[in-house]
């Protein structure tokens, strides 16, 4: 059966045997770390593989102020009665789902100590504040992101946690996959896809020079839905392509020079 086709899986197409190694690791229990910059499809990912297995997701964007309460659950005042509420993780362990934390590094440092128990052997929960001690049923898996290029020194994530997991590189889709990809995504017809897909490669090798990252494959994609609308190839360019990506004047006139040699 090609699970693609079912409209309950969100569509993604694999490109270098990602699906088996997820579908291992939570045959296993063993946690999953996805590196890779923005928009490269790392989300989608975990939709889909948890959509292929039948587990509930939970996803959480992780913020500088994340901490390991929001993530297990606190007392909340309701009706004028204190009630425990689980966290998203607390309830991933409870139904033996999958727990996605997204940019896990930029979350609290209490976050890491409840994360230890539960990606080695130990597979457990610990909750402070009811007593609480959850073994992780079959099914449990935790899988979290991170972006390399944007860490900074305070920010790197420790080898202590980062050894707890099975990684994973993900990076912009090779060209085929890309116009796979931003065709299902847009409805834009394939070869107008192609000439996009062509500039992003373009764009990318500008990145590190003067683009501090190259352009997601989500910004191909909101500029081929904008064409695919019926909106011009340059208005359609310039507030999916150069607005989100610099606010240097020079950066900008180098990117509508390089959309000239594509167009
Ligand atoms: P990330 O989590 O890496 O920031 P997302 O998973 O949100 O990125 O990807 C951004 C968009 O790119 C998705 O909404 C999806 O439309 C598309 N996408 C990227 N790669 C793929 C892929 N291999 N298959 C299907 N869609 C993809």
């Amino acid at each position: 059966m090609n699970m693609q086709t079912n409209p309950a899986i969100p569509f993604y197409r694999e490109t270098a045997g990602e699906c088996d190694l997820f579908e291992t690791a939570h045959r296993h229990g063993l946690p999953l770390l996805l590196k890779g910059p923005t928009g490269c499809g790392k989300t989608r990912f975990v939709e889909h593989m948890a959509a292929r297995l039948g587990r509930p997701l939970y996803t959480v964007a992780c913020h500088d102020d994340l901490s390991a309460a929001d993530l297990i659950g606190r007392y909340l005042l309701k009706g004028g009665e204190t009630v425990w509420t689980d966290g998203p993780l607390t309830r991933a362990v409870r139904e033996g789902g999958i727990c996605y934390l997204d940019e896990v590094v930029e979350a609290r440092k209490d976050v890491a100590v409840v994360l230890h128990p539960l990606t080695d052997n130990r597979r457990t929960l610990m909750i402070d504040r009811t007593g609480e001690e959850l073994s992780a049923p079959e099914g449990f898996m935790l899988v979290a992101s991170y972006n390399p290029g944007y860490q900074s020194v305070l920010k790197r994530m420790k080898p202590s946690t980062r050894q707890r997991f099975l990684s994973l590189s993900f990076d912009f889709p090779d060209e085929a996959t890309e116009i796979a990809v931003v065709t299902t995504e847009s409805g834009l017809d394939e070869a107008r896809v192609a000439s996009l897909v062509r500039l992003a490669g373009r764009i990318r090798k500008l990145s590190g020079m003067d683009l501090e990252e190259g352009i997601s494959t989500r910004l191909v994609i909101y500029a081929a839905t904008l064409i695919a609308g019926g909106m011009g190839v340059e208005r359609a360019l310039e507030s999916a392509v150069i607005e989100p990506l610099t606010d240097e004047p020079e950066t900008r006139q180098a990117l509508r020079d390089l959309i000239a040699t594509v167009y």
